[in-house]
């Protein structure tokens, strides 16, 4: 298994094959593949994605199958069952790398600023659930800035949302914070552009991982 740095290095380098259109992954998705994983997983990261369809996390970092274990609800957030996928997936699969990946121009985000700022409200509560989770670290934004424009809030909103979500996994379970700890599990947050395709880890990077973007175990 790869350890936490390395597995963000070939998540890293796979983003950087996909923004330049260099993507393997239809190589790799063949039967042959397939048929090699049927006696089991072994995932080397474990990613926390928006459902935006925009958005699949196998296709922007150009991996394959058995690759990514990933986890998809509108607006990446965390609610229990967020929380036991990620932990089943650690201690089941010795997973050391978890990525929080929110977006640009997310759907789930604007939803919860309009609501804030007085907008249409969501009349379903499982859609007002979603919103719920969002809602706090937004709030804190909206506080005192109502100057700035929507889409600056958005982009704010979103990376405030993500850093909520990495909060939420490494102080939120138990068994996760063990791992973190004992094992070297990271969570760390990141977030996809829709507009350059460019995937850009922000949320405490290790300074090794930081300086080795190309450095060691992937060929
Ligand atoms: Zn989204």
């Amino acid at each position: 298994m790869l350890n936490a740095v390395e597995a963000l290095n070939r998540l890293r380098e796979g983003n950087h094959r996909f923004v330049a259109d260099q993507s393997s992954s239809a190589a790799l998705s063949s039967s042959a593949r397939r048929e090699a994983l049927i006696a089991g997983q072994e995932p080397f990261a474990i990613i926390l994605g928006c459902s935006d369809s925009r958005v699949p996390a196998e296709l922007v970092f150009d991996q394959s199958f058995g690759d990514l274990f990933v986890i998809r609800v509108a607006g990446n957030i965390v609610a229990p069952s967020q929380v036991g996928s990620v932990e089943f997936a650690a201690s089941r699969f010795g997973t050391r790398l978890v990525v929080v990946m929110g977006h640009t121009q997310c759907g789930a985000i604007s939803a919860t600023l309009e609501e804030l700022q007085g907008g249409a409200t969501n009349q379903s509560r499982n859609l007002r659930s979603i919103v719920d989770r969002v809602r706090p670290s937004v709030e804190t934004l909206l506080s005192g800035r109502l100057q700035q424009s929507t889409d600056d809030l958005v982009r704010e909103a979103v990376r405030a949302n993500v850093r909520a979500s990495v909060n939420h996994l490494r102080h939120g379970s138990e068994l996760l914070e063990k791992l973190i700890q004992e094992t070297g599990l990271l969570v760390v947050g990141a977030e996809y552009s829709l507009e350059t395709g460019i995937v850009d880890f922000f949320d405490n990077i290790p300074a090794t991982a930081q300086q080795g973007l190309f450095g060691g175990m992937l060929a």
